[in-house]
């Protein structure tokens, strides 16, 4: 799902990026031609080079009469050779490959010698003065030329392979910053997360009229960071606040920043709170700012990170400098907190948090709602259900659903969008794409067939658990072989202890299956096993559920203190028998609840088989027919 959705017609320009840059180009290309015509022009203006001799062979020569037609210039004497063979001129050397048959010009290093042209005169060889073609400005030429072409070569290939274009732009290089006068975003398009957006409303209130709050002196905080998992509309809200209060919009992402040239990040940075301040009042938005803020400690490559720190102290130092009266806040977003550098987060800086959570029923009904806003929808189809039926979904996996449920209505050129299709775009958006075409053998299938139905009665069984609303062991993805899908009639935030417990029995439900009637133990297992040992270890070490440690958290750092700056790295606080304890009763937990699980299921063979056996011939089961197996009616 593209991340910032821009409607066609809206006015964005990127700052920079067709003026200068186009011209800067044309300029390139103006000195490389001028340099070409400059060095071809010298390099044809040299005399025809002649075969160079010593001195001493060339006087021999005029005695002999061999040579004519001399050019004396203040450094050399150039000049013809008459009837020579090669082996004549260079007794005793190679005759130079490449060359005429016969050697047709000489050339030798003038040596002092006063004589020499009553010799000529004497002999009758022509001669006549010449002044040195290679004059010091060709000489500075032909070596500037010798360094500027390869530095050219190599600006031109910096520019190919770097965002950073220009060379000479650099700290300018305003290409990644967006700036949108208008969103065209608001809060209509986000749905879901009303506390964030009252949160968020003081803000566009003080976008809107800066004067009105900063003649009273109230706080306006500088810095506001959005928290929250990917998908979750960090950057929908971001815009949509520049939106509402109808301010421009600045945005970077975070990995922008980070350049291969050391200092091009800081510039960068100065430059974008440049551009704010022009542009004021305003929103800076950096997006993914954990790429930019990593902890500073937390980085454990020596000097591989400089750049990136002096990029992050630029923004600290423009944070600190920054007026907010000015009408400029910043907004960041980030889906890992924990990992930023608490400099980011003290006052004056990203000191006000705000949590982005995902979607309760509720909100992802009102998501739906707004992105199947444009679809044609037949009657049957009820966002409620499909709300319900997709618990822990994000914005970006609702606005998924809606857009694969259109894709297949076309495909199969129905009118409209119907139930059938969301339901099969949530089977895809749950474990990948369908692979109907994928072949398991039939060992495999019967397998899976009887691991789901483990999971399907167990959850059908125990007390506390959400209902089964589907079991399918169609072939999906990579992983996942098959799944069972439970609908909580509610959402949760809170869990007792025996949920979790039923939860975890759920969970190794299929491996019990596989087990009780296999036999055997197969890795189909894996992802329920990861889970089950991540809640185990939660209720033991996260919410003092363990009858022999006691209500005690060991190794959390919770939200509260994070938020407050105080997020350290955690040490282990407790002893080595401790943590031993920790363990055993992380073991004994999964183990004592695979067994109950396993008798359970013992007791329901009959079940189990009719399901299993179902499974296999129809790969999906569901509705009434689910009901009525696992009410053992049938
Ligand atoms: P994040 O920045 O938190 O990773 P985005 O803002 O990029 O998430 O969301 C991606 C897309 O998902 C959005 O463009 C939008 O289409 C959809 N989306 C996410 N959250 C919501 C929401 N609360 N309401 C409507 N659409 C949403
Ligand atoms: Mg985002
Ligand atoms: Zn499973």
């Amino acid at each position: 799902m593209a991340n910032n959705k821009r409607k066609p017609g809206k006015k964005e320009t990127k700052l920079g990026e067709t003026g200068p840059k186009f011209k800067f180009s044309l300029i390139y290309i103006g000195i490389a031609l001028l340099l070409y015509i400059i060095i071809s022009t010298f390099l044809i203006s040299q005399p025809q080079k002649g075969e160079e001799i010593p001195y001493s062979r060339f006087k021999e020569l005029v005695a002999r009469k061999k040579v004519d037609n001399l050019v004396i210039t203040p450094a050399n004497i150039r000049g013809e050779l008459k009837g020579m063979s090669w082996e004549e001129l260079l007794p005793g050397k190679k005759i130079p490959s490449g060359k005429p048959a016969k050697p047709e010009r000489f050339e030798t290093i003038r040596v002092e010698d006063t004589g020499l042209v009553n010799q000529l005169e004497s002999l009758g060889i022509e001669y006549s003065g010449g002044i040195e073609k290679k004059s010091a400005w060709g000489e500075v030429i032909f070596w500037s030329a010798i360094f500027i072409v390869p530095l050219l070569i190599w600006i031109f290939v910096l520019r190919k392979i770097s965002p950073a274009r220009d060379m000479m732009q650099i700290g300018k290089s305003k290409a990644k910053v967006y700036v949108e006068s208008k969103t065209g975003t608001t809060f209509v398009d986000v749905a879901g997360c009303d506390e964030a957006k009252e949160e968020l409303e003081e803000v566009i209130d003080f976008l809107k009229e800066p004067q009105r709050f900063t003649s009273i002196g109230g706080h306006i905080p500088k810095g506001i960071l959005l928290v929250g998992p990917p998908g979750t509309g960090k950057t929908l809200l971001a815009r949509a606040v520049a939106g509402e209060a109808g301010v421009a919009f600045l945005s970077m992402s975070g990995s922008d920043f980070i350049e291969m040239f050391v200092g091009v990040g800081a510039a960068r940075v100065r430059d974008l709170f440049q551009q704010a301040e022009k542009l004021a009042p305003c929103i800076i938005f950096i997006d993914e700012i954990d790429a930019l803020g990593k902890a500073r400690a937390a980085a454990p490559i020596p000097g591989g990170h400089e750049e990136r720190e002096h990029t992050l102290q630029q923004l600290l130092v423009e944070m600190d400098g920054f007026d907010t009266k000015k009408g400029v806040i910043i907004l960041a977003a980030t889906n890992r907190p924990e990992i930023l550098d608490p400099a980011l987060l003290r006052p004056g800086r990203f000191d006000r948090h705000v949590v982005v959570d995902r979607p309760d029923i509720k909100g992802r009904e009102a998501i739906l709602k707004v992105h199947t806003k444009s679809m044609k929808l037949e009657p049957d189809v009820e966002l409620s259900v499909i709300a319900a039926r997709t618990p822990g979904f994000v914005g970006a996996d609702l606005a998924n659903i809606a857009n694969e449920a259109a894709l297949l209505a076309a495909r199969r050129r129905k009118r409209g969008v119907s139930m059938a299709e969301f339901e099969e775009a949530i089977d895809r958006i749950i474990a990948g794409l369908e692979k109907r075409s994928r072949v398991i053998n039939p060992k495999e299938k019967k397998i899976v067939a009887y691991h789901e139905s483990g999971h399907a009665i167990a959850a059908a069984s125990l007390p506390g658990t959400d209902k089964v609303h589907r079991v399918s062991i169609i072939p999906r993805g990579v992983s996942a072989l098959g799944y069972t899908l439970q609908l909580p009639t509610e959402d949760r935030y809170l869990m007792t202890y025996s949920e979790l417990m039923s939860k975890l029995a759920v969970l190794l439900g299929g491996r019990a299956a596989e087990y009780l009637v296999f036999k055997e133990l197969s890795t189909g297992a894996a992802n329920d096993l990861e889970r089950a040992t991540d809640i185990a270890e939660k209720i033991v070490k996260e919410y003092g559920m363990s009858e022999k440690l006691g209500p005690l958290v060991f190794d959390v750092t919770s939200r509260q203190q994070f938020l407050a700056g105080l997020y350290q790295p955690s040490f282990r606080k407790y002893s080595e028998r401790t943590a031993q304890i920790i363990d055993e009763e992380i073991q004994k937990l999964i183990k004592d609840t695979y067994e109950r699980v396993y008798r359970l299921l013992e007791e329901k063979r009959d079940m189990l088989e009719r399901l299993a056996k179902t499974l296999s011939d129809k790969e999906v089961i569901e509705g009434e027919e689910l009901e009525s197996i696992l009410s053992g009616k049938v």
